[in-house]
Order: structure tokens, then sequence, then C-alpha cells
């Protein structure tokens, strides 16, 4: 569904994607605020109840949103429309492709969100919504199922814009978000020589796009684990942004990486849009 369109009717809710964490995972907490009280409002009778809130996208954003309304809602009800059974973060993805994370350490279900905080969790696409009657219509193979509320939540992410030549090609696959993909290109890392020689190209779009650092820091690993895995091989950085994009947090530390020789990075600017 086209994302314009999908937004276009709404008086609804946009939740931004959290920085923080998981919404299941209490531990890896970085905020200061104090932690919530671990037990959610009692779970109202369907039907009878005038707070009902959907939340579409079980990303960081949307289940982060469902867990706090549970928590601190005073009894509303919420649903979280989620097409995929489990949730793969981008956070930490890069370190998958140097073989210091699986996947598996990175996928997360919603049984916490069901079982501790109340959250109703309902597989399916949502493929429309009515801002007027407040109804969604949630698409799972062939069938529909419409669903009413009070008040809508959108979180669905964002979608990749296609670059030509790049695309969802297995010969160059991009990885950006974290999946099939990041295993693909682990494994087409992996599976490299180990006394060869020769160029690997990673390309930066031209910002704004999803994670800023995150190119740099992916660079910087590759390269890390180049030097002492594959030394014949240098990373070649086709970076569309003059600057570095980095997060104001957190250590600079991959910055430098690429501004030094330390690691077999090379990187060279261009000035042709690459989205
Ligand atoms: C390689 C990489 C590294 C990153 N590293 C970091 C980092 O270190 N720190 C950081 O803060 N951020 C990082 N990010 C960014 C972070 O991943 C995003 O900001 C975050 O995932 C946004 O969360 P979200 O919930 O908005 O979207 P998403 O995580 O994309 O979740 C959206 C969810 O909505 C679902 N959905 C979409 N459309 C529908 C629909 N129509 N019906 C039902 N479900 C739907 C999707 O299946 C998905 O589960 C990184 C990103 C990448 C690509």
């Amino acid at each position: 569904m086209d994302r314009r369109h999908f937004i276009s009717t709404g008086s609804v809710l946009l939740a931004a994607g959290s920085p923080v964490a998981w919404a299941d995972d209490d531990k890896k907490k970085r905020t200061t605020r104090p932690a919530p009280s671990p037990t959610p409002t009692p779970t109202p009778t369907p039907g009878t109840i005038k707070n009902r809130v959907i939340v579409i996208g079980g990303g960081m954003a949307g289940a982060t949103v469902a867990k706090y309304l549970r928590l601190w809602g005073n009894g509303i009800a919420v649903t979280l429309i989620e097409r995929e059974t489990s949730y793969v973060s981008n956070i930490m993805s890069s370190l998958v492709l140097s073989g210091q994370r699986t996947m598996a350490s990175l996928t997360y279900n919603y049984s916490k969100l069901i079982s501790t905080y109340g959250v109703t969790v309902v597989k399916g696409d949502v493929t429309e919504i009515d801002t007027t009657k407040l109804r969604v219509t949630v698409t799972s193979g062939t069938s529909k199922t419409f669903l009413d509320a009070d008040r809508i939540v959108i979180a669905p992410g964002i979608d990749f814009e296609e670059v030509k030549g790049l695309g969802t090609s297995d010969r160059m696959p991009h990885a950006w978000k974290a999946g099939p993909q990041t295993t693909l290109l682990a494994s087409q890392l992996a599976a490299l020589p180990s006394n060869g020689t020769g160029s690997i190209i990673l390309t930066i779009p031209k910002a704004p796009y999803r994670c800023p650092p995150g190119p740099y820091e992916r660079a910087c690993l590759i390269g890390d684990w180049l030097k002492a895995k594959k030394p014949g091989y240098v990373l070649t950085v086709l970076d569309a942004n003059e600057k570095f994009k980095q997060k104001r947090t957190i250590s600079s530390r991959p910055l430098q990486c690429m501004a030094s020789s330390i690691f077999p990075i090379k990187r060279c600017l261009v000035s042709t849009p690459t989205r």
C-alpha cells in the first residue's frame, strides 16, 4: 500500500521510532526515567470499553506505544496489528556481518506484550483506514477483518525507496532492513577467499535516510573484520554526503575509524544522487 495514501486521511496519531529499547525488554532501557509499574491496568472486557486503541505496526515505535498505553492508560484496550509473527531489530544488525551477533539474538516475538501487558495482537496487513468510522481493514491472505477503534496510532515504519541497480538484488544485498538480506550479505562476505584480493563497495545515500550513522558504523565493522579475516580486501565507501552523519549522544569512534587509516577503508565522495 502506498504510504501517502495510507495516512492521507488520517486524523490519527503517528508514532516515531523509539531510540531506547524494544518494548519487551525493560532491562536494556537507557533512559533515566523511573521504571513503570510492571502491572498493567486490568484488561477490559471486549465490547464494554469506550477507549479502544488500535496500533498499526509492531516495530519499536508501535510495540512501545502499545506497552505504555496498557501500563499507563487506565484500562485502555489496545490492539496491535502487525504483519509479521516476529520482529527483527535493525539495531545491532551490522554485527551479524562481522559474526559478533546472530540473527536469532535480534529476533523478538510478541508473547510478552500479550501475556504481561494484556495487548491483543492481531497478525495481518492493514490495507485501509476509514478515519470517519475509525475502522481499520486487516487483510490476511484472502480474508478481510474490520476492527473499530476510538483512536488509531500509525507506526508502520518506512519502506525502501528503489535505487536503480540495487533494488532487492541478491547480488548486491543492501540489508537496510534486518532479515534475510543481512544473512545473505554476511554469507557473501564470509565466502570471500581468505587469501584473495579485491574491493568491496558500500554506498551511502544522500541524507535523509534511516539511521544516519548506520552506514559508517557498518563500514567500520566490515573494515575491522576484513583487516582480521580477509586482509587482501579494501572496503571502498561511496558517500553521497560531504559530512559524516553521527549520533550526538554516543561515541564518535566509528567516525574516527573512517577518517583514519587503521582499517582498509577508502572513502570517496560521490556527487551524483544515489537515491
Ligand atoms: C542497519 C540499521 C541500524 C540501525 N541502528 C540503530 C541504532 O543503533 N539505534 C537506533 O535508535 N536506531 C537504529 N536504526 C533505526 C531503527 O531501526 C528505526 O528507527 C526503527 O526501527 C523505527 O521503528 P518503527 O517502529 O518506526 O519502524 P519499524 O521498526 O520499521 O517497524 C514497523 C513495523 O510495522 C509493520 N508494518 C508496516 N506496515 C504494516 C501494515 N500495513 N500492516 C501491519 N503491519 C505493518 C512492519 O512489519 C514492522 O514490524 C537502525 C536502522 C538500520 C537500518
